[in-house]
């Protein structure tokens, strides 16, 4: 039975004081025992969230939304995976800002993989096409390379005992308020399960967690987890306002009773 997942991206908004009162209030407002929540701020305001969640609510997990591929070194401004001891346990990785905004190829998103599951990170890995990659009916193709790319140097025993998690993020769904259809997701997170197979992942295929990115919701989010394939959301603009937070992990919160009482 896999885990659902709700977790939080924030990109970049809040100071560190924001996040501490932020990170508080939806932490009280989304208690689900049986959901995994993950509240990613950014850099600057993790160990603000740290402290403000030792207090009001311990399991909820923190996360950083990017990390270096190197471990140390010349990088003026960089943060690396070993740097984030004690401040976080998860991280995103390849996320498409990144890949647009920065250049991250598919082989410098496996190398940060490898760089945070060195130090202990659970990461996120962010995949998904753009609009006219979709159009051209390659979506599944541009998904496929994407994982390909930053696993295959990797061996999967070791991915899925750190507990490696795929976010199906469409490019084209991303802060635009357009979501995919929750059909058109499931049937991506099979293409994803079918990719990691083909990696050699054999039954481990099937206990990765899949999450839903692109305009995430309190109104959408029940499309995607009516899907049994779809493990939970990655939920960025909505993940900033506590009653969007509080719908979407509810909603969660049914998906993940029904699959503990299923089992
Ligand atoms: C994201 O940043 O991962 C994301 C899905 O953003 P939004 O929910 O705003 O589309």
């Amino acid at each position: 039975m896999r885990d659902v997942i709700v977790a939080a991206n924030w990109k970049m908004h809040t100071t560190p004081a924001e996040a501490a009162e932020l990170a508080a209030t939806i932490a009280s407002r989304t208690r689900e025992p049986d959901v995994t929540r993950v509240i990613c701020p950014p850099f600057v305001s993790l160990a603000a969230v740290r402290d403000a969640l030792l207090t009001s609510d311990p399991d909820v997990g923190i996360g950083a939304q990017n990390v270096h591929h190197e471990a140390a070194g010349a990088y003026t401004g960089e943060v690396s995976a070993p740097m984030l001891a004690g401040l976080a346990s998860w991280v995103i990785v390849g996320h498409s800002e990144r890949r647009r905004d920065f250049g991250e190829t598919d082989e410098r998103i496996g190398q940060k993989l490898g760089r945070a599951t060195d130090a202990g990170l659970r990461a996120i890995l962010c995949v998904g096409e753009r609009a006219e990659e979709r159009d051209a009916g390659d979506a599944e193709a541009v998904v496929e390379a994407q994982l390909r790319g930053a696993l295959s140097a990797h061996d999967p025993e070791v991915l899925a005992a750190a507990g490696l998690v795929v976010a199906y993020e469409p490019v084209w769904a991303i802060g635009t308020g357009r979501t995919a259809l929750g059909s058109d997701a499931a049937s991506m997170a099979e293409s994803v399960r079918r990719t990691l197979a083909g990696l050699g992942w054999g039954s481990a295929a099937d206990a990765v967690p899949v999450l839903y990115g692109g305009s995430v919701t309190a109104g959408s989010i029940a499309d995607f987890l009516a899907e049994p394939s779809i493990d939970g959301a990655l939920v960025g603009g909505a993940s900033l306002k506590p009653d969007e937070m509080a719908g979407i992990v509810a909603r969660a919160g049914l998906t993940a009773r029904a699959r503990l009482a299923a089992a």
